[in-house]
C-alpha cells in the first residue's frame, strides 16, 4: 500500500496569525474522518515551530527547501538535519519556483535529496515541464530526466523516504490543471522510469500538483497512479485544504 499524502505548500505566504487560525481548524476537522490520508503543512521555515506545536499527531510538518550541506558557513541556509530537529518529517526539493527563480540545477536537487534522506526526512521531489516544453512534445523527456537525476543516488533502503510530485509548471498558480488523464499518463511514465532504475516503483507515492482545488481533487486522486497532491494556493484556506484531504 502506497502512502496517500496531501501536502500544503504555503510558499512565502502566511503569518503567525494564519498559523493559529488555520492549523487548529485543520487539525480538528481531520480528526472527524479517517481515510488514511497523511496531511502535511509546509509553511515558511520561520513558522515551523509554531505549526509543530499546534499540529498534533495527525498533521505532519515540512520545510520548502533544504541546503546542499549539513552545516557550516552558508549564511541564510537551513539544513535538513535542522528541519528534522525542529519536528519536520518532510521537505520539498526542487520545486519549480526554486529551479526557475533561484537557478536550482538537477545536480543540486540530487544533493538536497541525499541530505534529506540522510537526515530522516521524506523528500518530496518536484518535477514538471514548462508549457514550451509540453508544446514541443518534450514533456515526458524533461520529467524523466528530472526524476532520473534526482534519485540517482538513492540507496536501497531509502525509497520509503522518497515521494515524487509531478507539477506541470504551466499549471502552478494559474488555475489551469492538467486533465486527470494527462496527469495519470505522466504519473504512469514516472513509475515506469522508477521501475527501469530498479526502484520499488509500486511503493513510491506520486503526487500531483498545479491548481488542485476542492472541486477537481477527487477526479485527480481517482487515477490509479496519483497518490495525493501538493497544494499551493488552496492550502491557505483550512476548509479547502481539508476538503482536498477528504478527496483522497
Ligand atoms: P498551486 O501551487 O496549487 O497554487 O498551483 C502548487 C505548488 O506550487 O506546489
Amino acid at each position: 500500500m502506497r502512502r496517500k499524502i496531501v501536502a500544503g505548500n504555503w510558499k512565502m505566504n502566511g503569518s503567525k496569525g494564519l498559523v493559529s487560525n488555520l492549523v487548529g481548524q485543520v487539525r480538528s476537522e481531520l480528526a472527524s474522518f479517517d481515510n488514511g490520508v497523511e496531511a502535511v503543512i509546509i509553511p515558511p521555515a520561520l513558522f515551523v515551530d509554531d505549526v509543530v506545536e499546534q499540529a498534533g499527531k495527525k498533521l505532519a510538518v515540512g520545510v520548502q527547501n533544504v541546503a546542499c550541506w549539513s552545516s557550516g558557513a552558508y549564511t541564510g541556509e537551513i539544513s535538513a538535519a535542522m528541519a528534522k530537529d525542529c519536528g519536520c518529517g518532510f521537505t520539498l526539493v526542487g520545486h519549480s519556483e526554486r529551479r526557475q527563480l533561484f537557478g536550482e540545477t538537477d545536480e543540486q536537487v540530487a544533493t538536497k535529496v541525499e541530505q534529506a534522506l540522510a537526515s530522516g526526512l521524506v523528500a518530496v521531489i518536484c518535477v514538471g515541464e514548462t508549457l514550451e516544453e509540453r508544446d514541443a512534445g518534450k514533456a515526458e523527456d524533461v520529467v524523466s530526466r528530472q526524476v532520473r537525476k534526482a534519485v540517482a543516488d538513492v540507496g536501497n533502503g531509502l525509497w520509503q523516504q522518497v515521494v515524487i510530485a509531478y507539477e506541470p509548471v504551466w499549471a502552478i498558480g494559474t488555475g489551469k490543471t492538467a486533465t486527470a488523464d494527462d496527469a495519470q499518463a505522466m504519473h504512469a511514465a514516472i513509475r515506469a522510469v522508477l521501475m527501469s532504475l530498479g526502484a520499488p516503483a509500486d511503493e513510491v507515492s506520486l503526487l500531483y500538483g498545479g491548481s488542485v482545488k476542492a472541486d477537481n481533487a477527487a477526479a485527480l486522486f481517482a487515477q490509479p497512479d496519483i497518490d495525493g497532491g501538493l497544494i499551493g494556493g488552496a492550502s491557505l484556506d483550512a476548509s479547502d485544504f481539508v476538503s482536498i484531504c477528504r478527496a483522497v
